[in-house]
C-alpha cells in the first residue's frame, strides 16, 4: 500500500516536472482579425469601406446545394454546399452594411441549375459575379492538401481573357488567404488560376457565361483533415467571409479605367475608318498598358497623354460589322472592365457605333 502510494507521488511529480518543462506551443486553428475582432473594430472598417462598396451591385453566387451535397469531408461532417451558403450569407451582410447592392444565386439549401446562376448574374444588371466555393483534391485518398485559390477564365494569351477578372482574383486571393492563414497553393505564385488549368480551351461555365466580371473562389479544401476542425465553425466561416470583403472593398479602392467613346471621331472617307476614345481614371492611365483590337486583331493607335484620347485609323475598311475592344490599366494596377463594342459599315459610308 505505502509502496503504491510512492509510485503514485513519483508519477505525479514526473507529470508536473513534464508539464512544466513542455514548450509545445498551443496552435489555435484560427485568429481574429485585428479589424473584425469586435464590433466597434467591424463596424469602423466597414465605414470606411462604404466610401468603395456603397452602391456596387455585386452577384453571390453560393456553389452547389439542394439536390447537390455530394462534395463531403471523409467523416461526412463538412458538407461543402452548406459551408458555400454560410460564408455567402455572411459576405451578403458585410456588403450590404457597407452599402453594396446584393443579388444571391441561392439564400438556403436549395438545388439551382449552373445555367440559373450565370443568367440571373447577366440579367440583373451586377457589376461584378463571385461564385463561392471548396476545394477537394485530385485523389481521394489525399487529406493534406489544403489552400486558397481563385480562379478567373481563360489564359493571358487568349482573347477571351478579361485582365479585370485576374485583378479582382488578386485581391481577394490576398485578403482571403491573409485572415485564413492559407497559403495560396504550388501551382501559383500568387494563388490565382486560370480555369483553363483544370478544363482546357473550357474552363468553368459560370465564368465563361457570365458576361460580366467574374472570379470562382475556392477557399480552402472541405477534405482537408485540418480543415475538419475549423470549416463548420461559423465564427470561422464569418472570418472567411471578412476576407472576401476587404479584398472586394480593396480592389474598388483601386479603381479603374473607364472607357467612353467619342461619337463625333467615327468617320469613313475613302476606306479610312477613323475612331476614338477617352480614358477616365483618377489615378491616371498607364500609357504602355494600353491596347486596341479591331476585328479581333490588335491595332496601331496614338495616344494624347494630356487629353487621355485615343484615337485611331483602319485603312481599307469594307462594309460589315467590326468588333471593336479597348483594355487599358491605371497607375494603381487595375484593368478596365470589358469594353467590347461594334462599328458597323454599310454602303461604303454610313457608319454606325453600337452597344
Ligand atoms: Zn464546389
Amino acid at each position: 500500500m505505502r509502496k503504491a502510494i510512492f509510485i503514485n507521488l513519483i508519477s505525479f511529480v514526473l507529470l508536473l516536472i513534464l508539464v512544466s518543462c513542455s514548450s509545445a506551443p498551443v496552435i489555435p486553428l484560427y485568429e481574429y482579425p485585428p479589424d473584425w475582432k469586435n464590433l466597434s473594430e467591424r463596424e469602423k472598417t466597414i465605414r470606411e469601406y462604404s466610401k468603395y462598396l456603397s452602391g456596387r451591385k455585386i452577384f453571390i453566387d453560393a456553389g452547389h446545394g439542394g439536390e447537390d451535397r455530394k462534395n463531403k469531408s471523409a467523416s461526412g461532417e463538412i458538407i461543402e454546399a452548406d459551408v458555400n451558403l454560410r460564408v455567402a450569407m455572411n459576405l451578403k451582410k458585410y456588403l450590404m452594411e457597407a452599402g453594396s447592392i446584393v443579388y444571391m444565386s441561392r439564400e438556403e439549401d436549395k438545388t439551382v441549375p449552373l445555367a440559373d446562376r450565370f443568367e440571373h448574374a447577366n440579367k440583373n444588371g451586377a457589376e461584378i459575379f463571385i461564385s463561392i466555393h471548396h476545394n477537394a483534391p485530385a485523389k481521394n485518398e489525399d487529406d493534406y492538401s489544403d489552400y486558397t485559390s481563385i480562379y478567373y477564365h481563360a489564359k493571358d494569351t487568349n482573347y477571351e481573357y478579361e485582365p479585370c477578372n485576374h485583378d479582382i482574383a488578386r485581391y481577394i486571393e490576398r485578403d482571403l488567404s491573409y485572415v485564413m492563414h492559407n497559403p495560396g497553393g504550388l501551382g501559383s505564385f500568387d494563388g490565382t488560376y486560370s480555369d483553363y488549368n483544370i478544363y482546357p480551351g473550357e474552363g468553368f461555365s459560370v465564368l465563361r457565361k457570365t458576361n460580366i466580371p467574374a472570379v470562382l473562389i475556392e477557399c480552402a479544401f472541405h477534405t482537408s483533415r485540418f480543415e475538419g476542425f475549423r470549416l463548420n465553425d461559423e465564427q470561422f466561416n464569418r472570418i472567411q467571409a471578412w476576407g472576401i470583403f476587404r479584398g472586394l472593398a480593396k480592389y474598388f479602392r483601386a479603381g479603374r479605367p473607364e472607357i467612353v467613346f467619342i461619337p463625333d471621331s467615327l468617320q469613313i472617307q475613302n476606306g479610312a475608318l477613323r475612331f476614338s476614345f477617352t480614358l477616365k481614371d483618377q489615378s491616371g492611365i498607364n500609357s504602355k498598358s494600353i491596347q486596341l483590337f479591331f476585328n479581333k486583331k490588335e491595332i496601331e493607335f496614338s495616344y494624347d497623354k494630356f487629353s487621355s484620347i485615343v484615337s485611331t485609323v483602319v485603312d481599307s475598311v469594307s462594309d460589315g460589322a467590326y468588333p471593336v475592344r479597348v483594355i487599358a490599366l491605371n497607375k494603381n494596377g487595375n484593368h478596365s472592365f470589358p469594353y467590347h463594342k461594334k462599328i458597323i459599315v454599310s454602303d461604303s459610308t454610313k457608319i454606325e457605333f453600337v452597344d
